[in-house]
C-alpha cells in the first residue's frame, strides 16, 4: 500500500469558553479515524486551533477586565487537561491571533482581491454612542416588529422565530450600554459570492459526489432560494460582508485602516496556520507541503457550520489560487439521555472534566460514541443506560473477558498450535473494520467486532478448557485458549483507533509488536510467551453515572452562577500576591464633564501625595456620597491614559454581571480602623 499525505483538522473552538461534550464528540470522531490512518502506515497532521477573533470575544474580554489576548491565552491554557485526558492525538493546538493566521489570512484576501472578487459597498448599521462601536447584531435588542415581545436580539425573535433586520427592531437599545444606537454608515469589504464564477466552481465542487448526500442536498438549496435577513427570498448565493468596524479583535485588512475582517473569514484560515506553525517548528516546508501532488486535506465539523466550510471556504482557496478540501465529514449534535438532562447551567448535562474526575474511563466514552457514530449527518444520544450497557456486556463483558479467561490455560503463559481454521474469518474481519473505520462507518465496526467476540466467546464456551483441564485434556485445553488469546489480539487491533490506551496494555501483556490492522492478520508464532494477565478494564457503576449526572445542589439552575457569572479560573496565591490592594481614603470626587459613566476620585493610599482614579461608579454615587470614606483600591495597576486623564489605580466595586436584572454598584468599605496605606490580604 503506497502511503497517503493526509492533513486533518476539526473544527475550531470558539476561545470564549471551556470545551462541551459535543467539542469532545468531534475530537473522538476524527481521532479515531486519524489514529486508523496512521496504524495503516500513513502520514497524517491532525492539526487544530482557538478561534480567538471577533466582538463575542473582545466583550467578554473587556468584562473580564482583561485584553483579548489575555482572555483567550487564559481558556487556551485550559484546553490539555480536556485533550490529553480523552486521548485525543492532535500534532498541534494553535490559534487564530497568531502571526502565521494573520500574514496567512491577508495573503488569500490580497489574492481574491486580484481575481476582482472583492468589492467595497456602504451599508446602515446601528452604532453604540456610548461605547463609540458597531454593534454586532446579537449586541441589539428591542421589540419584535411581528408579535411585540420585548427584549428580542436584533437578528431574531425567540418568542415567534421571525427573522429581521436590526433596524427593524422597535425601541432598540444597545446590549452592551442600554443606550439608543444611531444609523451609521460605514464601507464594508464583500466577497462576491454571487459572481457567476463562484457560482459555477461551487456548484462542481459541492455537487461532485463527495459531499455527504444529505449535506449536498442541503447545499444545492442554497444556489436555488436563500433567506434575507428580512425574511424575503431572494435567488442564488448573496455576496458575503467579510469586514467589521473598529474596535474589533481581528486581523486589520490591508490598505483599510479601521476595518478588520469579520471573524469568519480568518478562522478556517486558522487550520492553514496551525499546520504552518507545526511545519516550520519541524523544519519543514508550508509550501512544499501544501504543494505537494497527492496531498488530502479533509476537515472534520459539526452540521452547524456547513455553509462556511461548503461554500466560502473552498471558494476562497479556490480562487485565491490554493488547494481546496478533499472532503468535510459533517456529523450530528450529541444529544445527552434524549436532552433530559439538558441546562443551561450544565451545558449538555455531561460535562468531560467532571466525568475525568470521577475516574470514568475515557475510552469507555470513546468506545460508545464509536459504537454509535455513523458516516452520516445524524444526531446521536448519549444515553446512560445505554452506555452502561454497551461498557459493562461489550467491552468488559465480552471482549476483555476473553482475554482473562483464556490466558490461565496457556502452559507457561505459551501458545501452541492451534487446529482452528478460525484464520480465514479474523482476515476478514480485518478488512471489513478497515474498510468501516476509511468510511467512518464506526458503529458498523464496532458491531462486526462484538459479533466476533459472541462468535469466540462461544467457542471457548463449548470447548470448556475448565472441563478439559479436569479430564486430563490440558493439551486441548491450551489449543483452545492458544485460539481464543490470538483471536483477543485480532479484536484488539481492530479496537486499536477506538482504544488506544487498552490496547498498548495488551501489546504489553501479549509481549507482540505494536498491533495494525495488517500485522494482526498473521497470528503470533507457536510457543511465544504472553505476560502475567492484569486486568484490562474495570466495569463503570451506577454510582459513577448517577453522580456524574447529579444536578448542582442549588434547585434552580439561574442561581447555579453567583453574581450572574462563572467564577473565575482557580488562581495560586503567588497569583493574588501580585495585586497589592491598599486601603484610600477617598478626599476628593468629582463628576467628569463630558462623561455620564464616570466619577473623578483623588484618592489618600498613605504615600504623602494623591492619586487621581477614574472610575464608573456615575449611576450609582453623587460626588458628595463618597468624599471622606475608605475604600479598597489596586495600588500597582499600570496607569491608564483614559480620554479624561490618567487613571493611577483602580477602586473596588461589586456589581450582578447583568446590571439590568440586578442594578446597582457598591463600591467596598472597610469596616471602621482602617488606615490609608494598610495593605489588604
Ligand atoms: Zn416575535
Amino acid at each position: 500500500m503506497s502511503q497517503r499525505r493526509l492533513f486533518v483538522t476539526t473544527a475550531l473552538p470558539y476561545a470564549n469558553g471551556n470545551f462541551h461534550i459535543g467539542h469532545i464528540m468531534e475530537y473522538i470522531q476524527a481521532d479515531i479515524w486519524v489514529r486508523f490512518q496512521r496504524m495503516q502506515g500513513h502520514a497524517v497532521n491532525f492539526v487544530c486551533a482557538d478561534d480567538a477573533h471577533g466582538a463575542p470575544i473582545m466583550i467578554a474580554a473587556d468584562k473580564a477586565g482583561k485584553t483579548p489576548q489575555q482572555f483567550v491565552a487564559g481558556i487556551a491554557a485550559g484546553r490539555k487537561p480536556y485533550l490529553d485526558g480523552f486521548h485525543i492525538s492532535f500534532d498541534n493546538w494553535h490559534s487564530t491571533d497568531a502571526p502565521e493566521n494573520h500574514e496567512l489570512a491577508r495573503q488569500i484576501y490580497l489574492d481574491l482581491k486580484k481575481t476582482g472578487l472583492i468589492e467595497t459597498k456602504t451599508i446602515e448599521q446601528f452604532f453604540d454612542p456610548e461605547k463609540n462601536m458597531f454593534l454586532p447584531d446579537r449586541y441589539i435588542k428591542g421589540t419584535c416588529p411581528k408579535c411585540g415581545t420585548k427584549d428580542q436580539y436584533g437578528d431574531n425573535c425567540e418568542n415567534c422565530g421571525a427573522v429581521y433586520a436590526p433596524t427593524d427592531l422597535i425601541s432598540p437599545y444597545s446590549a452592551l450600554t442600554g443606550a439608543t444606537p444611531v444609523l451609521k454608515n460605514s464601507e464594508h469589504f464583500f466577497f462576491k459570492l454571487s459572481d457567476p464564477r463562484c457560482v459555477d466552481f461551487l456548484e462542481k465542487w459541492t455537487q461532485d459526489g463527495k459531499l455527504q448526500a444529505e449535506v449536498a442536498n442541503k447545499v444545492k438549496e442554497w444556489f436555488s432560494v436563500r433567506t434575507n435577513p428580512d425574511g424575503s427570498q431572494s435567488e442564488g448565493l448573496g455576496d458575503w460582508d467579510i469586514s467589521r468596524d473598529a474596535p474589533y479583535f481581528g486581523i486589520e485588512i490591508p490598505d483599510a485602516p479601521g476595518k478588520y475582517f469579520y471573524v469568519w473569514l480568518d478562522a478556517p484560515v486558522g487550520y492553514l496556520a496551525s499546520l504552518k506553525n507545526l511545519l516550520e517548528k519541524r523544519g519543514e516546508s508550508y509550501a512544499d507541503y501544501m504543494a505537494a501532488p497527492g496531498l488530502e486535506q479533509y476537515h472534520f465539523i459539526g452540521k452547524d457550520i456547513v455553509t462556511f466550510h461548503t461554500l466560502f471556504w473552498p471558494a476562497m482557496l479556490h480562487f485565491s489560487g490554493r488547494k481546496t478540501p478533499d472532503n468535510v465529514f459533517v456529523h450530528g449534535f450529541l444529544t445527552v439521555n434524549n436532552g433530559e438532562k439538558m441546562s443551561k447551567s450544565r451545558g449538555t448535562g455531561l460535562d468531560p472534566l467532571k466525568y475525568l474526575s470521577l475516574g470514568m474511563n475515557p475510552e469507555w466514552l470513546r468506545y460508545y460514541l464509536a459504537a454509535k457514530l455513523n458516516a452520516r449527518n445524524e444526531d446521536i444520544d448519549f444515553n446512560a443506560d445505554d452506555f452502561m450497557a454497551r461498557v459493562n456486556s461489550d467491552l468488559v463483558g465480552k471482549y476483555v473477558n476473553i482475554a482473562s479467561r483464556a490466558a490461565k490455560f496457556l502452559p507457561d503463559g505459551k501458545l501452541v498450535a492451534s487446529r482452528e481454521q478460525s484464520h480465514m474469518t479474523s482476515t476478514n474481519l480485518l478488512k471489513l473494520v478497515s474498510q468501516n473505520f476509511e468510511d467512518r462507518e464506526y458503529g458498523k465496526a464496532m458491531r462486526e467486532i462484538m459479533a466476533f467476540s459472541d462468535n469466540v466467546n462461544s467457542l471457548f464456551d463449548a470447548a470448556a478448557p475448565w472441563k478439559l483441564i479436569k479430564e486430563g485434556k490440558a493439551d486441548l485445553a491450551a489449543e483452545k485458549s492458544s485460539e481464543a488469546i490470538q483471536m483477543f489480539r485480532v479484536m484488539t487491533a481492530c479496537l486499536k483507533p477506538v482504544m488506544p490506551g487498552v490496547a498498548a496494555a495488551v501489546e504489553a501483556f501479549l509481549q507482540c509488536a505494536p498491533l495494525t490492522l495488517e500485522n494482526a492478520a498473521t497470528p503470533l508464532p507457536v510457543g511465544h510467551q504472553v505476560g502475567t494477565y492484569q486486568h484490562l478494564m474495570q466495569r463503570v457503576t451506577a454510582e459513577q453515572l448517577d453522580a456524574l449526572f447529579e444536578a448542582p445542589a442549588a434547585p434552580e439552575p439561574e442561581k447555579l452562577t453567583p453574581g450572574g457569572e462563572e467564577l473565575a479560573p482557580t488562581i495560586t496565591i503567588d497569583d493574588f500576591a501580585k495585586i497589592d490592594l491598599r486601603i484610600a481614603l477617598i478626599v476628593n470626587c468629582e463628576a467628569v464633564e463630558g462623561s455620564t459613566k464616570l466619577l473623578r476620585l483623588t484618592l489618600d493610599v498613605g504615600e504623602g501625595k494623591t492619586r487621581n482614579v477614574f472610575s464608573g461608579i456615575a449611576s450609582a454615587y453623587k460626588p458628595g456620597d463618597l468624599i471622606g470614606k475608605h475604600t479598597v483600591m489596586v495600588a500597582n495597576l499600570a496607569p491608564r491614559k483614559m480620554k479624561f486623564g490618567i487613571s493611577e489605580g483602580m477602586v473596588l466595586a461589586a456589581s450582578h454581571a447583568d446590571e439590568k436584572q440586578t442594578p446597582g454598584i457598591h463600591v467596598l468599605e472597610p469596616t471602621s480602623g482602617a488606615l490609608p496605606g494598610m495593605r489588604v490580604r
